[in-house]
């Protein structure tokens, strides 16, 4: 199992950028007065331009996520996405955590991921092939009602850090004693996993000081310089580059958190790094999974 490589290259990398807008702050976060709304709308209508003429100047094609709340509010802006040549996937409707989640009668969720896509291909004129939840939240159903709804990939999970791999569906797992667990089967779904540390938001993002510590969207808002996470990165990047041929850099980013000032910087160096190696393949994800060999 194994991303077919082009001809030279040894590894690849993949840019996201989940385009959450206004809705991480109405959906997740609950929260809807203006100057919240604001920082969302920065995304969408400062961050992607910023981005996007960026990724021009070195060539490279990425992968922009939008909710179907996110494609609804600023069509123009994710079918300019489309239009400059890169994928664009879905990130559920409202981002809200348990959209996909347990709790989520069936019916609904199906209905969330059928809004989501309609809204997207509204935008961009095709249907999404990949999907990225809000959060970590996916009930054991979901892979399925992707598959049904002609989906490829999903980026939600987190078993991995450099290898894609066949989600499994139907595990079986005891909370409480003697705590069984027993495995699915492998789906037909391609799974992307990602990681905190390759995500910007938890390294830059101001979220604290308002949230209650006992919700659990609290955190320590660390406003992190660029180069404490380019250190992060860049060192992720290494290891994968000299150990684990095949292997597959995956970073997350937040247009209205990247495509500020000081973090755009961030971007534009490791574009430069990752151009910089000819033996290293930058694709879209929608690309990767096309090219994976079971
Ligand atoms: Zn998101």
């Amino acid at each position: 199992m194994a991303l077919r490589m082009s001809e030279g290259k040894k590894c690849a990398a993949a840019l996201t950028f989940d385009v959450d807008g206004l809705i991480i702050w109405l959906g997740m976060m609950g929260i809807g007065s203006g100057g919240f709304l604001s920082r969302g709308e920065f995304g969408p209508r400062v961050g992607v331009p910023r981005i996007l003429d960026l990724l021009d100047e070195f060539g490279v094609k990425a992968t922009f996520f939008s909710p179907g709340h996110t494609a609804r509010t600023f069509p123009d802006i994710i079918g300019e996405c489309a239009r400059r040549g890169h994928e664009v996937a879905a990130h559920s409707m409202y981002h809200l955590p348990h959209e996909v989640g347990d709790r989520t009668p069936l019916e609904e969720k199906r209905r969330y991921l059928v809004e989501q896509s309609d809204a997207v291909e509204r935008a961009t004129g095709a249907r999404p092939r990949g999907f990225r939840s809000s959060g970590e939240w996916m009930s054991d159903e979901v892979p399925n009602l992707l598959l049904e709804m002609g989906f490829v990939y999903d980026s939600s999970f987190m078993g991995d850090d450099f290898s894609p791999y066949r989600l499994r569906v139907g595990d079986r797992v005891e909370r409480g004693e003697p705590y069984t667990v027993e495995f699915g089967r492998e789906s037909a779904l391609l799974e992307f996993p990602w990681q905190w540390d390759m995500d910007d938001f938890p390294h830059f993002e101001f979220i604290s000081y308002y949230l209650n510590p006992k919700r659990p969207w609290y955190a320590a808002s660390p406003l992190s310089s660029y180069k404490k996470v380019k250190e992060v990165w860049e060192a992720t990047f290494g290891y994968m580059y000299r150990r684990v041929p095949g292997g597959l850099f995956h970073l997350v980013m937040h247009p209205q958190c990247i495509g500020k000032g000081q973090r755009m910087v961030l971007l534009e160096e490791m574009l430069q790094l990752l151009t910089s190696k000819s033996d290293v393949w930058i694709a879209p994800l929608i690309d990767l999974a096309r090219s994976w060999e079971d």
